[in-house]
C-alpha cells in the first residue's frame, strides 16, 4: 500500500511529457507571453513571430503550417492585426480552435480600420489574460485550477503595473504630455492614459525620413508644443540633433510597441516592456 502512494507521488511530481501538455501556437511575442505564464509548464507553447520580429509584415516559415496543425489552440491578437494568419490556418489543414485574446475589448479606430495595438493599455491586457486563460481551461480541464491560479497571480500584477503607469503619468506635468512617435501604435495607451501621440507629418515608417521631412518635423514640434520625439528609423545622429537643436524638444529613446525583445534587450516579458516606455516617456519629459 505505501509502495503505491509513493508511485502515485512520484508520478504527480515528475514533469509531464510533451505528449501529456497541450500544444498552443501562438501569434507573437506578446500574446506568447500570457500563454506561458498562465500554462506554465502544461502548455507547450510554441510562437510564431518571436522577439524582435515584426507581426504586421510576417511571411510565414516552412515550419508554420506543422506548428499549427499540431495545435490544439492557436492563439492570436485579432483586430486584423495577423493578415497573414488566416490562409496559414487554412493551409495547415489544422481542426486547431483559434482564439482571439483581443475579444471584447473597446476597439479604436485607424484610418485603415481597426487598430491592432490594444495590448498598450494594461487594462486590456488584463482582458487578453482573461481570455486565454479561459481557453486554456476549456482546452485542457484537467489543469483548470492550475491555469486559473495562474491567471490570478497574474492578473494582481498586472493591476500593479497599470497603477505603476498612472503614478507615471500623473508625475509629468499635464501640459507636456504630448510627444511624436513614428509608429502608430500607442492610440490605446493615449486613451487609457492621457498623453498625446502625435504622428509626423507627410513621414514614411518605413524610409529614413529626407532633409524636407525634417524640417517638416521641427515646424510641427514648434506649432504643437510637442516635448518628446521618439523617432526610432532615425539612424542618423545629425538629424536628431538637428531637431533637438532648433526645437528644444527631446528627442530620442525608444518606445517598444508591438513585440518583445530578446533575454538580453531592455523588454524580453510584457511588464518590461510597459516599464521600458513608462521609463522612457517620464525621463523625455518630466522637467
Ligand atoms: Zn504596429
Amino acid at each position: 500500500m505505501r509502495l503505491i502512494v509513493l508511485c502515485v507521488l512520484l508520478l504527480t511530481a515528475s514533469p509531464l511529457s510533451a505528449a501529456e501538455r497541450l500544444n498552443v501556437v501562438a501569434s507573437f511575442s506578446i500574446v506568447a507571453d500570457f500563454v506561458r505564464i498562465i500554462g506554465g509548464d502544461r502548455v507547450n507553447l510554441s510562437t510564431l513571430v518571436g522577439p524582435d520580429g515584426d507581426v504586421h509584415v510576417y511571411t510565414p516559415a516552412p515550419g508554420d503550417a506543422k506548428r499549427i496543425a499540431e495545435a490544439r489552440l492557436v492563439i492570436v491578437n485579432g483586430l486584423g492585426l495577423e493578415g497573414w494568419l488566416p490562409r496559414l490556418v487554412q493551409s495547415s489543414g489544422a481542426k486547431a480552435e483559434v482564439v482571439t485574446a483581443s475579444k471584447g475589448i473597446a476597439p479604436l479606430k485607424l484610418r485603415s480600420g481597426a487598430d491592432p495595438h490594444a495590448w498598450q493599455s494594461v487594462v486590456n491586457a488584463k482582458i487578453y489574460v482573461a481570455n486565454i486563460a479561459d481557453a486554456l481551461v476549456a482546452a485542457g480541464p484537467e489543469d483548470a485550477d492550475f491555469f486559473r491560479a495562474q491567471a490570478k497571480a497574474y492578473l494582481e500584477k498586472l493591476e500593479a503595473l497599470d497603477r505603476e503607469v498612472r503614478d507615471a503619468v500623473a508625475s509629468i506635468p499635464t501640459e507636456r504630455r504630448k510627444v511624436i512617435t513614428t509608429h502608430n501604435a500607442f492610440g490605446y495607451f493615449a486613451a487609457e492614459y492621457g498623453v498625446q501621440f502625435v504622428a509626423p507629418l507627410g513621414v514614411s515608417t518605413e524610409t529614413e525620413p529626407s532633409a524636407r521631412d525634417i524640417a517638416a518635423i521641427i515646424g510641427q514640434i514648434k506649432a504643437e508644443k510637442i516635448s518628446a520625439v521618439f523617432l526610432e528609423n532615425i539612424s542618423d545622429d545629425r538629424l536628431i540633433r538637428r531637431i533637438a537643436a532648433e526645437t528644444g524638444a527631446k528627442v530620442g529613446g525608444i518606445l517598444i510597441s508591438d513585440g518583445l525583445t530578446g533575454e538580453k534587450g531592455p523588454a524580453p516579458t510584457y511588464i518590461d516592456m510597459v516599464r521600458h516606455n513608462i521609463k522612457a516617456l517620464t525621463s523625455a519629459l518630466d522637467h
